[in-house]
């Protein structure tokens, strides 16, 4: 029995990667799944894309019947380009880069904290992990989600790094935001993030801490696969 309370066949493993934002995680959780041919759930974007509905809808955050009724309707496709990107829709609109904004990701970190919210894409996350060979990056993966998840890492990096890195991202989609903006944006994020009530941000006892500040994507890649590889279900 799963932790959904959902028999089913697992095959291979459930990875976590849960981390503060900024440290690398999607990246590394997209290539990880490609060269191991896992599934990769982006649990941010489910919870971005309940951000941007819930702003289009002019639903507000204390409508607690509104947002459950949201999360429920809600369709969310992840679809991999050509570049083996991941393009996410949600009512057959491509909302990948909407959802990205520095506005969206914070309004996502307080959408979050809802524990309505939380409720409703968790289950949706079980029932899309349950069956293995999947690799789900978030914030609460190792902890809430799965807390008998088969390989758990915690990948963090420098504050600044990480501000850092988002003010590239967000410059190479053409968003105008300075470093010192984006680096607060995501200490806000953070803080916001470990201190809800409601699974807060946070490194399992069991998760392997990995520090991407000075690694390449390489070698990270390289130091999970060793990880994961001497598991014999893999
Ligand atoms: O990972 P990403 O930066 O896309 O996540 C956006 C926000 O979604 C986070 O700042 C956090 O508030 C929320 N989140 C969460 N639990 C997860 C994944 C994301 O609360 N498992």
């Amino acid at each position: 029995m799963n932790p959904a309370g959902v028999d089913t066949i697992k095959k291979g493993l459930i990875i976590a990667i849960d981390g503060p934002s900024g440290a690398g995680k999607s990246t590394i959780a997209r290539l990880l799944a490609a060269r191991l041919g896992y599934l990769y759930l982006d649990t941010g974007a489910m919870f971005r894309t309940i951000a941007l509905m819930a702003k289009r809808g002019g639903l507000s955050l204390d409508d607690d019947d509104g947002l459950a009724a949201l999360c429920r309707s809600v369709e969310i496709l992840f679809v991999r380009a050509d570049d083996d990107s991941c393009r996410i829709f949600a009512g057959g609109e491509d909302i990948s880069e909407l959802i990205r904004t520095p506005e969206i990701s914070l309004l996502t970190s307080r959408i979050s904290a809802k524990k309505v919210v939380r409720d409703i894409l968790l289950q949706l996350q079980r029932d899309i992990g349950s069956v293995g060979r999947v690799i789900l990056e978030g914030r609460d993966i190792g902890t809430v989600v799965f807390p008998d998840a088969d390989v758990k890492f915690f990948l963090s990096a420098r504050p600044e790094e990480r501000g850092r890195r988002r003010f590239l991202e967000l410059n190479a989609k053409g968003e105008k935001a300075g470093l010192e903006e984006t680096i607060a944006e995501v200490l806000l994020r953070d803080a916001q993030d470990e201190q809800r009530e409601h699974a807060p941000l946070r490194q399992a006892p069991d998760a392997i801490v990995i520090d991407s500040t000075f690694l390449s994507i390489e070698e990270i890649l390289v130091e999970m696969e060793a990880v994961i590889r001497v598991n014999p279900s893999v």
